[in-house]
């Protein structure tokens, strides 16, 4: 096992145990991934829950299509989702990591054909723009690449009454992403009950200045 196949498994680890803290995912909801070659990556197990992910828990899988999905030899099964992660990493060949997570908010937000707004620094540095896709069934087709169409685009995706994607080139950066795409939603959800139906980053509503 290489070194960085070893390091990258351990920041997985780092990142789903805060994640479960912070309730991003509950319970074995959420299944999160890192590129390990050019072609393969590892993605966390079908069940396991995220305050308690070893690196027995991680799956390696190829981009190849005609292997994809094969367990693991030591029989492990890659998460339900793991056609998310598949999509996501050939759609965009820069992405070293997806997480896949269920932030409340903005999922209830985008559930509700309303938009995340990017209201801080932070949100605008972060977040880039957000794509939206419609409800699908979890493990389908029809949601991976649906993901992975918005993902051509974006950085964060959020799917309507499921959760979101968002990648990065580095699994640090993929998480900063995720907490701001909550953090911006909860921005949200606070400017509409202070009333305020408008408030955007400044350059995102310079045309309305
Ligand atoms: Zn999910």
């Amino acid at each position: 096992m290489s070194v960085k196949r070893d390091e990258l498994i351990r920041q997985l680890i780092e990142v789903g145990r805060d994640a479960a803290g912070r309730g991003l995912v509950l319970a074995s909801a959420g299944n999160i991934s890192a590129r390990v070659a050019d072609d393969r990556f590892v993605v966390s197990a079908s069940g396991v829950w995220f305050d308690r992910l070893t690196p027995e828990d991680f799956v390696e899988l190829t981009l190849d299509d005609a292997e994809t999905g094969a367990p693991s030899a030591d029989g492990v099964k890659p998460s339900s989702e793991w056609k998310l992660h598949h999509r996501a990493y050939r759609a965009r060949p820069d992405v070293e990591c997806v997480l896949h997570l269920h932030p409340r908010t903005a999922v209830v937000l985008a559930s509700m054909g309303r938009e995340v707004r990017r209201i801080t620094l932070d949100h605008a540095y972060y977040l880039g723009s957000i794509g939206v896709t419609p409800f699908f069934h979890n493990g389908t087709d029809e949601l991976a690449d649906s993901a992975a169409e918005q993902l051509r685009e974006h950085d964060c995706v959020i799917m309507r009454h499921h959760g979101c994607s968002v990648v990065a080139d580095t699994i640090d950066m993929a998480y900063r992403r995720a907490l701001n795409l909550e953090d911006a939603a909860q921005a949200t959800v606070l400017a509409l009950q202070l009333g305020d139906t408008e408030t955007v980053f400044p350059e995102d509503g310079a045309q309305h200045a």
